[in-house]
């Protein structure tokens, strides 16, 4: 039997000014043929080629590549992923496909790229020849996906710790398609409410408990054969945008139907916890922080997360910290590539004054000005190690060195000002895991405050209980009526009360 496995994920948010190309797909990776097997151990791919491995599958290897999230594409992106995808299956006229999405790509003329792939596939596949897609939790699940694809399997954790293990089930469905054991059938239930990210977390007591716990006794008693709930990324400015829940039956059309329903209805019926956010004006949340009886407090500066593709320069908090008289080691982080320059310029140890910030978005404030001292300058790799939470197997996929748990922020520049260590990037990346200031000899558990520009707290939740949301600039607020919505679906909660 031969399968073709492939993977492209981008998260698209379409508030966001610009456009990326295949360099933003690059700077992160960008695999073709046989370069695919590069991802044995990681990701939704590794997890794929792991099962096809054991099971002894000829592999054809189509491309896999991950941008971190970011504008919408380029129409000559997609139009590039489109010709690589039909000529690499159309060569190798593969048994069957698996393929791992996100799930929320657009591009410049298209709002559903993911389901333009999997039609793309279906297409030269024909109706007989099992196609099975990964999808991320945060995707936007059209009805041109569920009808392009036999089943679509989605992550069950947020903060995602099983990204490795979603490809290695999407594979062995297909596999057991292949072998005439199941025959996958889904269905798609939809909700009128797109909740922020703040809640969409699974790690326990939030609103997603009840829902991800509907969907496990209907797979536990044998209704389903999976159960996936899609809390979309919210930033995507398009129709039919909601919360999506996926079922996959074996055989059982109605059935699928039923199950996704049900688990949709659950997650209506909490509606109201979904939307139960706190978020603090920066004075507020630092005030806070500094009277806390103990440290350290992280500040989320959630409204400015690179991870939903806002540019990570904004200086809400920065500013609000220089404002006061904070004499506790203080983290932060901002993307400023002229300052980066500008300081490793001067050198290591040399007292300098930048401007600092909205570099991408001015039309979302203004620069500050700082002077501090150069105190080291990075190459901005911050590797995950062990605790491979970001898409690793955790030790369960093949052996080898796993390069993909990495975050690429280009050069980076610790500035020392006053109390506060500011870590100045030149490019988007992730902030989500303390080991970014370890890498520049910084001590998180030590620090008073450490603002994170990020949606949830992922790695920080080892460092410290205490993570207050700041409200800031940017294009991931959680507070989606900030934003301009005009394409989305009406009603739709937070817009209209329901
Ligand atoms: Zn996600």
């Amino acid at each position: 039997v031969r399968i073709a496995v492939g993977g492209i994920i981008q998260e698209s948010n379409t508030f966001t000014p610009g456009l990326m190309d295949l360099a933003g797909f690059r700077e992160n990776y960008l695999l073709l043929g046989d370069d695919v097997f590069q991802m044995r151990g990681v990701h939704e791919v590794g997890g794929m080629l792991a099962v096809l491995e054991d099971a002894g599958h000829e592999i054809v290897p189509l491309l896999a590549t991950h941008a971190i999230a970011g504008t919408r594409v380029t129409a000559e992106t997609e139009q590039w992923f489109r010709r690589e995808l039909v000529s690499r299956i159309e060569a190798a006229r593969p048994d069957g496909v698996v393929i791992a999405l996100m799930g929320a790509m657009a591009s410049e003329t298209d709002d559903d790229c993911d389901g333009t792939f999997l039609g793309d596939i279906r297409e030269i596949l024909g109706p007989d020849r099992p196609l099975i897609a990964s999808l991320d939790m945060h995707a936007h699940v059209t009805d041109r996906m569920v009808e392009a694809a036999d089943a679509l399997i989605g992550y069950k954790t947020c903060p995602h710790v099983d990204i490795f293990e979603t490809g290695e089930l999407a594979a062995r469905l297909l596999v057991r398609t292949l072998a005439g054991e199941i025959r996958p059938r889904t269905a798609l239930a939809r909700r009128p409410m797109v909740p922020p990210p703040q809640t969409h977390y699974t790690t326990g007591g939030g609103p997603m408990d009840p829902v991800m716990e509907s969907g496990r006794q209907l797979q536990e008693v044998g209704q389903v054969l999976d159960i996936s709930v899609f809390p979309p990324q919210p930033w995507l400015d398009v129709p039919d945008l909601g919360f999506k829940v996926v079922a996959v039956s074996d055989g059982d059309m109605d059935q699928a139907h039923r199950a996704a329903e049900q688990v949709a209805e659950t997650a209506w019926r909490e509606r109201r916890r979904f939307f139960a956010v706190e978020v603090l004006s920066p004075e507020r949340a630092i005030d806070r922080a500094l009277g806390a009886p103990e440290g350290p407090v992280v500040l989320m500066d959630c409204c400015d997360n690179p991870g939903g593709g806002s540019p990570g320069d904004s200086v809400s908090v920065l500013r609000a910290l220089m404002q006061r008289p904070v004499t506790h080691a203080t983290y932060v982080t901002v993307r400023d590539a002229p300052a980066v320059a500008h300081c490793i310029e001067a050198g290591v140890g040399r007292d300098v004054t930048v401007q600092v910030g909205h570099t991408l978005t001015p039309e979302l404030g203004s620069p500050i000005s700082v002077t501090g001292r150069v105190r080291r300058v990075s190459d901005g790799v911050v590797e995950y190690h062990g605790n491979l939470v970001y898409g690793g197997s955790g030790g369960r996929g093949r052996g080898g060195p796993q390069p993909m748990a990495r975050t690429v922020l280009g050069r980076t520049v610790l500035l020392q000002v006053g109390s506060i260590s500011l870590v100045l990037i030149e490019q988007r990346g992730q902030h989500f895991d303390p080991e970014l200031y370890r890498s520049l000899g910084l001590q998180p558990e030590r620090a008073r405050m450490i603002a994170v520009k990020s949606s949830s707290p992922y790695g920080y939740v080892a460092v410290t209980p205490h993570i207050y949301y700041v409200d800031g600039a940017g294009y991931t607020p959680p507070h989606l009526a900030r934003l301009p919505f005009r394409r989305v679906t009406r009603p739709l909660l937070p817009f209209d009360s329901m």
